[in-house]
């Protein structure tokens, strides 16, 4: 078998599911995300408040596992512990009613989302901390560029893993017929908001999808943090996200407390507000197909865009694109 060297950019879900699958192959692959730590939208955000420390999964709230072979491996991170059960109860809210969601099961990360990530990442080589400006090919194979000065491989392929919007941009100058691929699909911003009361707030239920004239999508109470403390993450809807993208962090995580506040009848201020921006959020018009594999390139494209807005779905555009590579003729060697 010929070892191939790959690169993928984006330690995300889908990113990861591919690097896995390549390496499941017997290939050697270097995976690069300009974040500090994996995950991407599957993220947990760490806070020191007095002597507790608390965790909020400030992206993706539960992942739903309707594909079997996603299934299996979620079965397998529940007996690993990295995750479980999501533990809230979810209703609907609109303006004048409430309803119970349907039971289907959903799963989180644990301790955080950001632990699933984590256990998928086990084994791997991940280069956190590494944005990767541009993708070069010479006689070689391809470069990647962190900065002017550092430059990284020869690869012999090169999986792009981010969203739509960034893959774009990364793709025009290399292969524009991917790019243009990547142009038709959005995604749609969404600020959230942590919160910490000093005690609970008397809010009668656990999680809730929004509907109606507020502006707040989604609150849930991240009631696995073991404190006396009531944490609380709040999602604005989109047209409210985008309307507000460049206000700062505080100005947004008074507004969404305030809407927060309106809703639950809460009469006590919070402890603690504070928001996170997510310019690329959630999936609004996907490609239907779970990846694009240029074999001529040598680059292959995959994430949750291709499919839909669920970590589920992004798991299986890069899981299916890692196949596809590991099976493919591989390139000639210079
Ligand atoms: C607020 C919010 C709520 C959500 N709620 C749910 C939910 O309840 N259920 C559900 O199933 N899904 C939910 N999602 C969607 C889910 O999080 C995503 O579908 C999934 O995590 C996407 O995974 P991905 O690997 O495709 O992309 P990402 O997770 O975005 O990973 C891409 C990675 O690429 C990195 N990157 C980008 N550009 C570069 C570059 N140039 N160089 C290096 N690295 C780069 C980023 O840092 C990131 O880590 C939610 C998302 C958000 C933001």
């Amino acid at each position: 078998m010929v070892i191939r060297r790959v690169a993928v950019v984006g330690a995300g879900i889908a990113g990861l599911a591919c690097a896995r699958q390549l390496v499941a192959s017997g290939h050697a692959v270097t995976i690069y995300d300009k974040g500090r730590g994996v995950g991407g939208r599957a993220a947990t955000r760490r806070m020191q408040i007095g002597d507790s420390d608390l965790r909020f999964d400030h992206g993706a709230q539960y992942f739903t596992a309707r594909d079997s072979a996603f299934r299996a491996l979620v079965d397998r991170l529940v007996a690993a512990g990295a995750v479980e059960r999501y533990p809230n109860s979810v209703i609907g809210i609109t303006d004048t009613a409430r309803t119970l969601f349907p039971d289907e099961p959903r799963f989180v990360g644990t301790p955080g989302m950001n632990a699933m990530a984590k256990a998928l990442a086990d084994g791997l080589d991940v280069e956190t901390s590494s944005r990767i400006r541009e993708c070069t090919r010479d006689a070689h194979g391809w470069a990647l560029a962190l900065s002017d000065e550092v430059r990284t491989g020869p690869f012999d392929n090169v999986v792009i893993a981010v969203p739509a919007e960034q893959a774009a941009e990364l793709l025009l100058p290399i292969a524009p017929s991917l790019a243009h691929e990547a142009q038709a699909a959005r995604t749609s911003p969404c600020w959230a908001a942590m919160l910490v009361f000093a005690s609970p707030v008397g809010v009668d239920f656990e999680a809730a999808r929004v509907g109606g004239s507020s502006p707040l999508a989604w609150v849930a109470q991240m009631k696995r943090n073991s404190s006396a403390y009531s944490c609380w993450v709040l999602h604005a809807k989109p047209d409210w996200s985008r309307e507000n993208i460049e206000q700062s962090a505080e100005w947004v995580a008074d507004a969404l407390a305030r809407e927060f506040s309106e809703l639950a009848h809460i009469g006590v201020q919070p402890l603690h507000a504070s928001a996170h921006r997510w310019r690329y959020a959630q999936v609004q018009t996907s490609t239907g197909r779970p990846f694009a594999w240029d074999a001529g390139l040598g680059i292959g494209v995959c994430g949750d865009w291709r499919l839909g807005p669920r970590l589920e779905l992004a798991w299986q555009s890069g899981d299916a694109l890692g196949s596809e590579i590991a099976n493919s003729a591989p390139p000639p060697r210079q």
